[in-house]
Parts: C-alpha cells; structure tokens; sequence
C-alpha cells in the first residue's frame, strides 16, 4: 500500500495511491495511517492533488558510511560503531519541493538513501523484533553541504540546511526493503546505482542500535546512508531519487538570494 500525504484546497490529508502510473487515484483516508484507519470514500486523480512530504518527523535520525563503497570514495575507513546524526524537522521537505541552495556552503552534495519510516513507539527493540516498529519505506536525499562537513567539528550544519532532507513521494507499507535497487539521477545523469543488500548494517540492526538510545515516535525516520556516486548539484538542477518498489523522489535545486 502506497500511502501519500498530499494538499488539496488548502487543507492537508493522508490518501492512498492505487492504479496504474498516469492513471492513479489517491483514495482519502479517514483516520491516521499510524493507526487504525478506513477510506472516506472520496477518490481524487493523483495529478489534481500536490503530494507533501508523507510524514513529519520528530526527527530524521541518519546513519554515515553504511555503503563501503562511498566510505572509500571520500577516503574514510568504514567504522566499527555505526556514524549517527540528526536532522532538524525543519529541513524536511516534500516531492517537487525546491532545496534552496544556501548561502554558506559552495559544495552541496545529493545522497539518495532508502528511509525507513517509524510506524510504533519503540525503545530498546532487539533486532529480531525491529521490523515490527516498521510502517514502511520512502525515497530520501540527504543533502549535504560536504564543504561545512569537512570544516565542521561534527554535521549539524552540513546536513541540516532547510530543505536538506527531501522525503516522498509516498510511504510504502507492503515493501521487503533488503534488496531493492537504489538510483540517483541528476538533470536525468544517472549519478548513484547500487541496491540495499550492500547496507553494511541492515535495517533491523539500524533500528535496533538507535532505539537502544533513543525512543523513536510514529512518523520518525532513519536515513540508511548512501552508496558510492554523491557529487554536487547546482541550482537549475532537477535531483531524482528512485528506489525500487517506491517510485522516484524528485526536486530541483534553487536559489536562496
Ligand atoms: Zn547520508
């Protein structure tokens, strides 16, 4: 099950997306997805509504150098404790949302990554019991101002810029996440392409060492990381994160001035 967020006359609601690509309708949901819920019965063409980010986090918790292969590409060894940071509620945005190219850095860089969608409270969940926290699974970029990641004591700032984290276009519920290709795209450039068997830590292991420090909400996500490929994008660029058995993910790259 594709479940949306999207907007509509001013007012904001959950559907889900069914029927064939050009052709999907958005059913609305009556209730909250992170719960029990029905249809309304209202069925809307996707391409009348504008999907917003499918849900806002408390806080997106992301996960550094899980790919070997993008560790070795920005000369880092891969480490023994996994590298966890936060980004600020406030740099989540939705599909076709613009990333305002900030003033502070001159090196922005995309990162397509797999999250993971928090679906229960949990805390200490062990890893053969992770996945039951788990609503399901959406497209990211964790944009990354690489030159304040290298000047920086740790990537507070490099990593949370508003519009540094691009979420969408839709939670899907159904999908086993463990091996699905993962691509980025920029200006259509194939940039990123590997597949989510080579996360160094698998998804239960992630959701298992982070709940072990802190609790995580309905709606919170974790970034799996990103594979080898990152580079930067421009404004005027149109960024593409696809993920197989989601859909695609995309925004373009503006100005702040
Ligand atoms: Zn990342």
């Amino acid at each position: 099950m594709r479940v949306a967020r999207f907007s509509v006359q001013g007012t904001q609601a959950f559907g889900v997306v069914e029927g064939e690509p050009g052709e999907e309708l958005v059913s609305v949901i009556d209730g909250h997805p992170f719960g029990e819920f029905g249809l309304s019965g209202l069925q809307l063409p996707l391409v009348d509504v504008r999907l917003v980010a499918p849900v806002l986090p408390s806080k997106v918790i992301g996960l550094g150098r899980n790919y070997a292969d993008h560790a070795a590409e920005l000369g880092n060894e891969v480490p023994d404790e996994p590298i966890v940071f936060l980004k600020p509620s406030t740099s989540v945005i939705g599909p076709n949302d613009p990333i305002p190219y900030p003033m502070l850095s001159r090196e922005v860089h995309h990162e397509a990554e797999l999250a993971i969608v928090i679906g229960r409270l949990v805390r200490e969940v062990p890893i053969e019991r992770a996945l039951e926290a788990v609503l399901g699974y959406t497209c990211a970029n964790d944009v990354t101002a690489r030159d304040l990641q290298r000047s920086d004591a740790q990537w507070t700032r490099a990593k949370g810029f508003d519009g540094f984290c691009p979420i969408g276009p839709w939670i899907e519920t159904e999908l086993d996440a463990s091996d699905v290709a993962i691509e980025c795209r920029v200006n259509g450039e194939l940039r990123q392409s590997a597949r989510t068997s080579l996360l160094l830590r698998g998804i239960p292991e992630l959701i298992a060492y982070v709940s072990a420090f802190m609790t995580l909400l309905p709606g919170d996500i974790i970034l799996t990381g990103t594979p080898a490929g990152v580079g930067p994008i421009e404004v005027g660029d149109s960024v593409s994160v696809e993920i197989e058995g989601i859909g695609a993910l995309t925004n373009r790259v503006t100005s702040s001035e």
